[in-house]
């Protein structure tokens, strides 16, 4: 069988691409997941994932890695220019484009169901808080933000997925893709089918970017960067109240600080007003990560505060040095992620069940995690930068470093290959497009979309379609 394009992957990235795409070419989408309406995740999100589904439902299946997930839309604000380096590397991309590609990715979202209510307009409130961070010596970058909630994600991907399917779009599940030959332009999937294509866009994210990897290597594809840096870090949890006034204005706003001592480069990430902490399962380690509903509420906010690790020579394994860290923490911690309240981290103390009972303002959100030492398991530098962080941190937003504030470990961030492609999101191979975090071109849902109807337009060019 042959599509005049061949989708791999149902993330934001390939879903956009084909949203762009329908009724216009004859457009297949291979996912090796599940169907949005299949992915259940066997374990309740407050408590735990697990390993038992194979391919993962929270990181596979139509919708991608952001199919269950929180659903922040991250969109640069256009008063703000430091906006624009949120959610992937556009710099190739004319700012005034990107916006557009930016609204085109909003509508759509709209259209599907995502709230009205957007974040990051009330300027007077944006300004008073740039001042305020601005004088701490924080760097704070203004967004603009929707926020649908992991109840209501799945609904938005599913009328997203009937539109395509209505549109004549032909979605494959538990299709792996595991070759591509671009001399005959056919994929080969895990059963030994081959499928013909004119044109062919790798969409893979983050869960197929190892594969990815290998196949970039056997096939020649141009890299742009192979990255040497991590983000590891912690979870932090407050009481909402404290957070409740900057949340109300910007939902999950990014502030940026270069810490004393050691000069590295943390930030804040994923904040989850009113959320959950969650933990995330990879056989030998566990990570932890944060959630919020649209309907449901709890009374405490997390948000990842994460430390930027460049490696020079002769280091070359950053990845393989977080997995390391998670792994030791996770020991820690029995098979689980450890929480610390911030007053024995302080104190060069593990916590200890009492100690966190104690812990009147802030009671864990995430049951599972048990109370421990993160600095028995992170290296020295990385506490010093959590510290100082936190103390900065807490002239902008007082109390979050308050004695009881609680630390999750491991929280880290993998970075994947960068592939070079050119401003329609072509490789040097020709009639292949690589798009979204698998790539290495986007960091979120937004910017994967945004790249795949970047990659769809590029591709209707070359047809003299557009
Ligand atoms: C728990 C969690 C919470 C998150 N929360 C947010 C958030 O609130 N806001 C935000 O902006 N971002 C969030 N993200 C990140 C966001 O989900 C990703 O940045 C985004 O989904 C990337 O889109 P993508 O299309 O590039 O890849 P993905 O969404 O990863 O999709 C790639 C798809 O390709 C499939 N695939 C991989 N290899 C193959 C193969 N060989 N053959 C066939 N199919 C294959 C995978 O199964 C997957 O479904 C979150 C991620 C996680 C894991």
């Amino acid at each position: 069988m042959k599509f005049d394009v061949i989708i791999v992957g149902a993330g934001p990235g390939g879903m956009f691409a084909a949203y762009k795409l329908a009724g216009k070419l004859n457009t297949a989408i291979f996912e090796m997941g599940r169907d949005i309406s299949k992915r259940k995740c066997p374990s309740d999100l407050s408590e735990s994932y697990c390993t038992k589904c194979n391919p993962c439902n929270i990181t596979s299946g139509v919708g991608g890695a952001g199919g269950l997930s929180d659903g922040k839309l991250n969109y640069v604000h256009p008063e703000y220019p430091s906006s624009f380096s949120v959610g992937g590397d556009f710099d190739f991309l004319d700012p005034n484009y990107l916006i557009e590609k930016m609204n085109e990715v909003d509508e759509i979202f709209l259209k599907h169901g995502a709230p009205d209510e957007l974040y990051g307009d009330d300027l007077e409130k944006i300004e008073d808080f740039l001042k305020r961070a601005n004088a701490a010596g924080i760097e704070f970058v203004p967004l603009r933000q929707r926020h649908v909630g992991s109840d209501e994600l799945p609904k938005v991907v599913k009328s997203i997925e009937d539109k395509l399917k209505k549109e004549g779009v032909k979605i494959y599940t538990r299709k792996t893709v595991v070759d591509i030959d671009p001399e005959r332009k056919v994929v080969r999937t895990e059963k030994g089918e081959e499928f013909g294509y004119d044109y062919l866009i790798i969409a893979v994210g983050r869960s197929g970017a190892s594969w990815l990897e290998k196949w970039a290597r056997d096939y020649n594809l141009e890299v742009a960067e192979n990255s040497k840096a991590i983000d590891v870090g912690v979870r932090v949890e407050v009481p909402a109240s404290i957070m409740d006034d900057i949340t109300s204005a910007i939902y999950d706003p990014k502030l940026r600080v270069i810490t004393k001592r050691h000069d590295d480069y943390m930030r804040t990430f994923c904040t989850c007003p009113r959320g959950w902490v969650i933990r995330e399962d990879y056989g030998d380690f566990c990570l932890v990560n944060g959630h919020s509903k649209a309907k449901e509420k709890s009374s405490n906010t997390n948000f990842a505060l994460l430390g930027h690790y460049e490696f020079t020579e002769p280091f070359d394994e950053p990845n393989e040095w977080g997995r390391d860290l998670a792994r030791i923490t996770t020991k820690l911690g029995g098979g689980n992620p450890i929480v610390q309240r911030l007053k024995d981290l302080r104190l060069g103390r593990r916590s200890t069940e009492s100690r966190i009972k104690n812990n009147r303002l802030v009671q864990p959100t995430l049951k599972t995690a048990i109370p421990g030492d993160i600095s028995l398991a992170y290296p020295g530098r990385a506490i010093d930068d959590i510290l100082d962080a936190l103390e900065r941190l807490d002239k902008v937003i007082p109390g979050v470093a308050d004695d009881s504030t609680l630390l999750y470990a491991p929280e880290v961030k993998f970075y994947s290959l960068k592939l070079k492609v050119d401003e329609w999101m072509k490789t040097n191979i020709p009639y292949i497009y690589a798009i979204g975090d698998g790539a290495g071109v986007s960091r979120g849902i937004v910017g994967a979309a945004v790249t795949g109807l970047i990659a769809a337009e590029g591709i209707l060019r070359e047809r003299g379609m557009e």
